[in-house]
């Protein structure tokens, strides 16, 4: 696979969105979702194309109340953007099995984020999106974690792109590029949207942990 840059996948962003834009009826587009802080954006770009369901899956969230709390606020949000905008986006919010995720972590438990826990943590959670998005017939899927500066948005595209295929086919995006992330951002400041401090799994909330202790020890010094 060769390997391409985040301006070229968010063309194709553009590209795609493009080619729908003059169809009778908006293709469907599963979006598999971590949090509002990162879909608030993209929720406001994708609804212009497409009729669009998030897919609430991550496993990875430790502990259950801070995946409660994460979905409750993004519930909320979209509750606020269907009424203001006068549209129709669904969600859906998966079982939660947090202990078989780690599990599956564990042998990279140590490996800094950004390494192989996570590229094994994105894999797992596109991998349950496009089939869900497969068995259910969307027309499109895709995650919204292109948007966020911490994820890798090559490699989320590039495992989209080896889950693509005839019947779903994978929407490639940057949904940072041209001004995303500060969109975002204000969005976040708008709304008052909760924002975490660390990104989901046991592995970064102890890392999260061990940093607040630190900052908190040498403030006492
Ligand atoms: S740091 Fe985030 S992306 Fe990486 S393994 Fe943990 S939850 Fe998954």
């Amino acid at each position: 696979m060769k390997t391409q840059s985040k301006k070229y996948y968010y063309n194709m962003q553009l590209e795609t969105a493009e080619r729908i834009k003059g169809l009778p009826v908006k293709p469907s587009l599963l979006m598999h979702t971590c949090c509002a802080v990162c879909a608030c954006y993209p929720i406001v770009w994708l609804t212009q194309y497409f009729d669009l369901t998030l897919y609430y899956y991550n496993d990875n969230i430790y502990p259950e109340d801070e995946y409660e709390k994460r979905y409750a606020e993004l519930e909320r949000y979209v509750r606020i953007f269907n009424q203001e905008n006068n549209r129709n986006v669904k969600l859906i919010k998966c079982e939660y099995h947090n202990t078989e995720y780690t599990e599956k972590l564990v042998p990279y438990r140590d490996a800094p984020e950004g390494g192989e826990r996570c590229h094994l943590c994105y894999k797992l959670r596109l991998k349950k999106g496009m089939e869900y998005a497969r068995q259910h017939g969307y027309d499109y899927f895709t995650t919204v974690m292109t948007v966020s500066r911490q994820k890798d948005s090559v490699l989320l595209n590039q495992i989209g792109e080896q889950l693509d295929n005839a019947e779903t086919r994978y929407f490639f995006s940057d949904f940072k590029k041209d001004g995303g992330l500060e969109k975002g951002q204000q969005l976040v400041k708008k709304y008052g949207i909760y924002s975490q401090n660390y990104c989901g799994c046991v592995f970064s909330y102890r890392e999260m942990l061990e940093r607040v202790r630190k900052e908190y020890k040498e403030k006492e010094e």
